[in-house]
C-alpha cells in the first residue's frame, strides 16, 4: 500500500496520543485487510482501556487552553487541516479503498466531503454566538454563553471511514472541546492519516487522540464510564446504539446517535421515470448498497411499475462489479456477514412470493462480491421491508395509493432518510410532511451534505450532523442572571 502512495508517511500504524505516535502498554497490534483481495495491508496497534483512559486523561489536560484560544486561532488551524486534506485527497482516497473496498472514484469523493466538514466549521467557529434576554425583573439582567462541553469521544463505523470522523471531530474542534475518536477496527488507517494532517496542521498536542482498537466494547465501556468524557458521539447500529446509551445513563451523558436507517424511496405515477432511475441508482447502489441512508425500499405506484422496473433493470445490468483501484463502480461487500445478509433477505423474499428481477447470485469475483439485484413482487411481509439490507439488492414494492404508501413508508421502528419522485406540487408538500424521517429528499436521490442538518428521528438517532446546528451537539448553554 505504501508503494502506491506519493507520500507513503500517511500510513501511520501507531495510535496518536498527546502528540506521539504510540504503541499499545500492552505490545498488541492487530492486522488490517483488503476487502478486495483478502489481504493484509498494515498491522495497526490494538489499544485496551487503560490506554484509552490515558488518552482521555490528555485530552482532558489539552482541553483547556484550547477552548481558551479565539475562534479565529481555531479556525486557522481547522482551515490548514482542510487544506491538508485537500490536498493529499488521492492518498487519502487509495489508503480508504485499500482497507475498505469502495471504488476509488467514490474514495476520492468521500475524503472532498469528510473535508468540507473541516472547512464549513472552521467557518462555524467564528459564529457562535451568545444571547441577551431582556430581564424579567428591573434589576435583572440576562446573558446566555455557549461554551465547550469539555473532552467529546466517538465511535464510527468502517463504511465512511474518514467522513464519519470528520462530521464529528470539526464541530468538538471548533467549538474548542477536545476529541477522542476511536475508528472502526476494520478502518483504522483513514483515521490514522487524518492525525498525520492534524499534527501537520498545528492542531496542539491532545486536542485530537486517535485510538485504534480491536475491542469496541472495552473501548465503548471506557468512555461511557470515564467520567472525565462528556459527550459520547456514535454512528452505527440501532443495536449498538441502544447499548451505548444504556452505558451511558449512568453518567447521564449528552449523546448523539446516528444509527440505522430503513429509507423508503417512492416514485409516484407523477414523477420523470429517468431521473428516479439515475435517483434510485445513486441511493441504492452507492458504496455497495452500505450506507445508512441508502434506498432500502423501493415503493412504486402501480401505473408506472413495470415501465420503472424495466428502465432500473437497464441500469443496474451495466453496473461494472470489481477490486475498486480497478475502475469498478462497485466494489466488495466489507464482510462475509454482509454478503449472508442479502442472501438472506433474498431468500426470505423469494420463499414468500418475491421474485428475481436482475442478479441475485454471488458474483463469481470472489466470496465478498455480490451481483446487484433487483426483486420485483416485494411486499410489507417480508425481512427486508423492516430491516436495513446493507447491500445491493433493491426490492420494488408495488401501491396504489398515496395514504397507502404513506403508511407503508412510515411502518418501521427507524427514520433517518425517505426519498420520492413527484410533480404535483400539493403532493409534493404532503407527503414531504407525511414522513417520518429525519431527511427526505424529493426527486433527488443525494441528499449528504455539510450545510444540511443529518440525523434521524424514531430509532434512528438522536441530534443532528452537519450545518450550523451540528456544533450545538458540542457545546452547553450557561445562563448568567445578573442583579444589576
Ligand atoms: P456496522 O454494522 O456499521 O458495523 P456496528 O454498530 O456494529 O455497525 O458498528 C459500528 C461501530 O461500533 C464499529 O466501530 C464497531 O466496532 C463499534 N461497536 C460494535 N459493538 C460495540 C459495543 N458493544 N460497544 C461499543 N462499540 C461497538
Amino acid at each position: 500500500l505504501a508503494a502506491r502512495l506519493s507520500d507513503p508517511s500517511l500510513l501511520a500504524t501507531k495510535a496518536y496520543i498527546n502528540g506521539e505516535w504510540a504503541e499499545a502498554a500492552s505490545g498488541n497490534t492487530y492486522d488490517v485487510v483488503n476487502p478486495a483481495r483478502g489481504d493484509v495491508i498494515a498491522t495497526v496497534v490494538d489499544l485496551d482501556r487503560a490506554d484509552v483512559a490515558r488518552a482521555i486523561a490528555g485530552a482532558e489536560a489539552a482541553q483547556k487552553d484550547w477552548a481558551k484560544r479565539t475562534a479565529k486561532e481555531r479556525a486557522n488551524i481547522l482551515r490548514a487541516w482542510f487544506n491538508l486534506m485537500m490536498e493529499n485527497q488521492e492518498d487519502l482516497a487509495i489508503i480508504l479503498t485499500a482497507e475498505m473496498g469502495k471504488p476509488l472514484a467514490e474514495a476520492r469523493g468521500e475524503i472532498g466531503y469528510g473535508a468540507s466538514f473541516v472547512e464549513f466549521f472552521a467557518e462555524e467557529a467564528k459564529r457562535i454566538h451568545g444571547e441577551t434576554i431582556p430581564g424579567h425583573m428591573p434589576d435583572k439582567r440576562i446573558t446566555v454563553i455557549k461554551q465547550p462541553i469539555g473532552v467529546a469521544a466517538s465511535i464510527t463505523p468502517w463504511n465512511f471511514p474518514n467522513a464519519m470522523i470528520t462530521r464529528k471531530c470539526a464541530p468538538a474542534l471548533a467549538a474548542g472541546c477536545a476529541f477522542v475518536a476511536r475508528p472502526s477496527e476494520l478502518t483504522p488507517l483513514s483515521a490514522l492519516a487524518l492525525g498525520v494532517l492534524a499534527e501537520r496542521a498545528g492542531l496542539p498536542a491532545g486536542i485530537l487522540q486517535i485510538v485504534p482498537s480491536n475491542d469496541a466494547s472495552a473501548i465503548g465501556k471506557e468512555f461511557c464510564e470515564n467520567h472525565t468524557v462528556r459527550k459520547l458521539t456514535f454512528t452505527g447500529s440501532t443495536a449498538v446504539g441502544r447499548i451505548l446509551l444504556a452505558q451511558a445513563a449512568p453518567q447521564v451523558m449528552k449523546c448523539s446517535m446516528e444509527l440505522g436507517g430503513n429509507a423508503p424511496f417512492i416514485v409516484f405515477d407523477d414523477a420523470d421515470l429517468d431521473e428516479a432511475v439515475v435517483g434510485a441508482m445513486a441511493c441504492k447502489f452507492r458504496n455497495n448498497g452500505q450506507t445508512c441512508v441508502c434506498a432500502n425500499r423501493i415503493y412504486v405506484q402501480s401505473g408506472v411499475y413495470d415501465a420503472f422496473a424495466e428502465k432500473f433493470a437497464e441500469a443496474v445490468r451495466a453496473l461494472k462489479v470489481g477490486d475498486g483501484f480497478e475502475g469498478a463502480e462497485m466494489g466488495p461487500l466489507i464482510s462475509e456477514n454482509a454478503v449472508k445478509k442479502v442472501k438472506d433477505h433474498i431468500a426470505d423474499a423469494t420463499s414468500k412470493g418475491a421474485k428475481i428481477h436482475v442478479g441475485g447470485n454471488p458474483h463469481d469475483l470472489g466470496p465478498l462480491y455480490f451481483e446487484p439485484t433487483i426483486l420485483t413482487g416485494v411486499t410489507q411481509d417480508m425481512k427486508v421491508s423492516q430491516e436495513e439490507t446493507f447491500g445491493p439488492m433493491a426490492p420494488l414494492f408495488k401501491f396504489e395509493t398515496e395514504d397507502e404508501v404513506i403508511a407503508m413508508a412510515n411502518d418501521t421502528i427507524f427514520g433517518l432518510a425517505a426519498y420520492f419522485y413527484a410533480k404535483d406540487l400539493s403532493r409534493v408538500y404532503k407527503v414531504a410532511e407525511a414522513l417520518e424521517y429525519g431527511i427526505v429528499g424529493i426527486n433527488t436521490g443525494i441528499i449528504s451534505t455539510e450545510v444540511g442538518p443529518f440525523g434521524g428521528v424514531k430509532q434512528s438517532g438522536l441530534g443532528r450532523e452537519g450545518s450550523t446546528h451540528g456544533i450545538e451537539e458540542y457545546m452547553e448553554m450557561k445562563y448568567m442572571c445578573m442583579s444589576v
